[in-house]
């Protein structure tokens, strides 16, 4: 028997959660959700209480909860060998197997697979790939790094210093130098009266050859960005935007960081977000979709353009000094393999594609013309409602109100998880990618 208070309390007094209220939760204010089990789309607490989960965890568990020969393949590795590291070219059996299948799956010329255990220090291991090869291309004041206004990119320090919401960075001593912004494709948001897409988009381009330009595009590493914003609001991006930012990067010899690691494995409707858009990544950061969050696994995939140069500067610089004791860690792979097994086998990402599409038109459909709703916008299995206090001059609602974050609540209420995402008044749905229609019309209800 679960003892509800006991576990409550011990939490209370002894861990530091993230994105928490401290004072209000060590005071009682509020009370910790014990989450005991999860099968399908669903979560069940300590109290037997069972909710929908219309965020997949935190856009992770994208073949749902408990899949058993998910469960059994890690254990199969645990019972084989738990660990061995990666350094000095030692690997396993599952290590090999996974990076050749997602150098075989991800868009562009790929060629090799650095493994972390999250998104933030992926994006940390970009950075550094990203310095690492100009230095050794003879550009060493190439490292200047361009992330977007409400891109989200993890929280360590290089990759909270790319995350471009200044909440993540206040108190903290973020950004840290070298890290630099530019504008956010929100067309609802961004876009002036009259312009269309196409032209919003040649605008956000123009606007980031004009900052390439004055900063030096001798000093300009790369761009980083997420295919669809997430975090920052769940926002597809603009008609024609990929390919006019990508002629710009192109034109200055800066690195493309595709940062997939909410779009990846199916999420947008395709496998990747940079498949949808056509982009030509020089590096594509994956986590989440990559276990489904059964373990924690990231990668940062290189190019072969960026690869050659690290292998042959070999003779003059050494090895590659970059790893962490859990690179590659054999649980890890185990997983991702066989969750990749399930989404190439039940077809995940077109799976999301149609399955997106109803979740879109039936989001629009119930809450489109609603008088406190914005926009309602999505695609794939990843969808938004923005609430406005006037939908006739876009006017946000007092950030007091938490407006979002009662909506959220409500929600959660009648045993539907539905994000409140961090920016604005914005309600976030990413179901696990195996959600029914039949699960929709209920998280809809
Ligand atoms: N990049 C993107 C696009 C993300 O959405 C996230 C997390 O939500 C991260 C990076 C950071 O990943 P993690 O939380 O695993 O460090």
């Amino acid at each position: 028997m679960t003892n509800i208070a006991e576990i409550a309390d011990m939490d209370r007094r002894t861990v530091l959660h993230p994105f928490t209220y401290l004072k209000n939760y060590s005071a009682g204010e509020t009370d910790p959700t014990i989450v005991e089990t999860g099968k399908g789309v669903r979560i069940r607490d300590a109290s037997g209480r069972e909710y929908l989960d219309g965020f997949a965890g935190l856009y992770c568990v994208n073949v749902g909860y408990g899949r058993t020969e998910v469960a059994e393949a890690i254990a199969r590795q645990a019972y084989k060998l738990a660990y061995y590291h990666s350094y000095a070219a030692h690997t396993t059996e599952e290590l090999a197997r996974l990076s050749d299948r997602l150098v075989r799956m991800a868009p562009g010329n790929m060629s090799k697979v650095f493994y972390g255990l999250s998104g933030s220090d992926a994006n940390e291991t970009q950075a550094k790939i990203v310095w690492y090869y100009n230095n050794l291309r003879g550009k060493a004041q190439k490292k200047k790094i361009i992330s977007r206004e409400r891109g989200y990119h993890g929280c360590s320090v290089v990759s909270g210093s790319m995350t471009g919401l200044s909440f993540y960075h206040d108190h903290m001593d973020l950004p840290v130098s070298g890290i630099l912004r530019t504008g956010v494709p929100h067309f609802y948001r961004g876009a002036m009266p009259g312009e269309t897409e196409e032209a919003f988009s040649q605008r956000r381009a123009d606007e980031l050859e004009a900052l390439i330009l004055a900063e030096g595009p001798e000093t300009v590493g790369a761009f980083i960005a997420e295919p669809v914003l997430g975090t920052g609001g769940i926002a597809p991006p603009p008609a024609g935007y990929w390919p006019k930012i990508q002629a710009v990067l192109k034109k200055y010899d800066v690195l493309l960081i595709a940062d997939e690691v909410v779009c990846g494995f199916g999420r947008t409707g395709a496998m990747f977000g940079s498949d949808l858009y056509g982009m030509d990544p020089d590096l594509i950061t994956v986590a989440k979709g990559l276990t489904s969050a059964y373990v924690p696994l990231s990668a940062a995939i290189v190019s072969q353009k960026v690869y050659e140069v690290m292998e042959e500067a070999t003779p003059r610089v050494g090895s590659f000094s970059h790893g962490y004791t859990y690179s590659g860690h054999p649980i890890g792979a185990a997983a991702a393999n066989a969750v990749l097994d399930i989404v190439e086998r039940e077809n995940l990402a077109r799976q999301s594609a149609t399955k997106g599409a109803y979740l879109l038109q039936r989001l629009k459909a119930e809450f489109e013309q609603n008088p406190i709703v914005g926009e309602v916008r999505g695609v794939g299995m990843l969808a938004a409602i923005e609430f406005v206090s006037d939908r006739g001059s876009r006017a946000s609602f007092d950030p007091g109100l938490k407006v979002g974050a009662r909506i959220s609540q409500a929600a959660r209420n009648r045993n539907l998880i539905a994000r409140a995402m961090p920016h604005g008044d914005i309600l976030g749905f990413a179901p696990p990618l195996v959600m029914t229609e039949a699960e929709i019309d209920e998280m809809i209800a």
